[in-house]
């Protein structure tokens, strides 16, 4: 079983010719809602791919909440353990100009709120499940309790995303932390140079006791103790990488849960990720298996 503990947001997207200025408005394309946050994406991931998954996340009393649990229901994601209230649903407002770009303003919202308190009371869900995977769209701290609550046969998964520093215990815990180029860099927090077998050694040096680096069209490095191993992407024609990160984590995730090895773990996780990568949008852009074993070109 994986346990997700994460975030819960409401993507606002609307389309502009241009941004306005400072005291200017400017009119835009029709609002287009979309469920996310990484927690959520992760969720929903692991779950369209036939996991057996749950949710711990915490959403406000309002519309985006029971949108956001309605989402994560009809995925088959168990969210009896999705708390509400305490301040308004996550948001993410989001503007796309003509070229694609976008600029987006977080409300973390309730994400803010789930507490180390919130893990604790979750600490039964915690103990009885076999992989728990996170990210770092809620606060530090409640990461922390979630490695401090964990079973010692249970596997912590952390995607340090947004990343910051991370402290001595969470790093231990991490088995494997999986970052990108951006997120590595932060981690390490030194300078480094461009070689990720080099951002993996020195990462392995931290204390985790197995890193994933993921390389978008180049694939992802996967490294522990014995091993470093490149696994290769599946070429396809990207639409929108968007989620991306976020359903090779999930997969990862389950693949460990159910006893692969990490390479054939992120091999799985590749495949799930570049389908992911061929479709607008993230949470609608996931495949389930039958579309993970069709894709062409592997
Ligand atoms: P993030 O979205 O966190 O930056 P990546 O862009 O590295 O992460 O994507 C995560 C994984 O998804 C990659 O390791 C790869 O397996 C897959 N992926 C991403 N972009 C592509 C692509 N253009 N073609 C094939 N696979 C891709």
């Amino acid at each position: 079983d994986l346990l997700v503990v994460g975030s819960a947001n409401a993507d606002l997207v609307i389309g502009v010719e241009r941004r306005p200025g400072p005291g200017e408005t400017v009119l835009g394309s029709d609002l287009s809602v979309h469920t996310g946050g990484k927690g959520a994406n992760q969720a929903v991931a692991a779950a369209r791919l036939g996991a057996r998954t749950a949710l711990l996340a915490r959403v406000g009393d309002d519309a985006h909440g029971r949108l956001l649990l309605d989402s994560q229901r009809s995925a088959g994601v168990d969210t009896a353990g999705v708390l509400s209230g305490g301040a308004p649903t996550g948001v993410a407002l989001i503007t796309v100009d003509p070229s694609g770009d976008n600029s987006i303003v977080v409300s973390p919202g309730a994400n803010a709120r789930l507490t180390p308190a919130d893990i604790r009371d979750a600490s039964a869900q915690l103990r009885a499940s076999r992989v728990i995977s996170a990210q770092l769209e809620i606060p530090l701290e409640t990461v922390g309790e979630v490695v401090a609550g964990l079973a010692p046969g249970s596997r912590f998964v952390l995607n340090p995303s947004p990343p910051v520093p991370l402290p001595a215990a969470i790093l231990a815990a991490c088995d494997p932390l999986i970052v990108n180029e951006h997120e590595a860099r932060v981690v390490l927090g030194a300078s480094v140079g461009d070689d990720p077998e080099e951002w993996a050694r020195a990462l392995l040096a931290l204390g985790p006791r197995s890193v994933v680096i993921t390389l978008g069209a180049r694939g992802a490095l996967v490294a522990d103790d014995r091993t470093t191993a490149l696994v290769p992407s599946v070429r396809v024609r990207a639409v929108d990488t968007t989620g991306a990160g976020d359903a090779f984590t999930a997969a990862l995730a389950w693949r460990l849960g159910a006893g692969e090895s990490l390479v054939e773990a992120a091999s799985y996780a590749a495949r799930v990720g570049a389908a992911a990568v061929t479709k607008e949008g993230a949470q609608v852009s996931f495949p389930t298996a039958a579309e993970v074993a069709s894709l062409a070109g592997a």
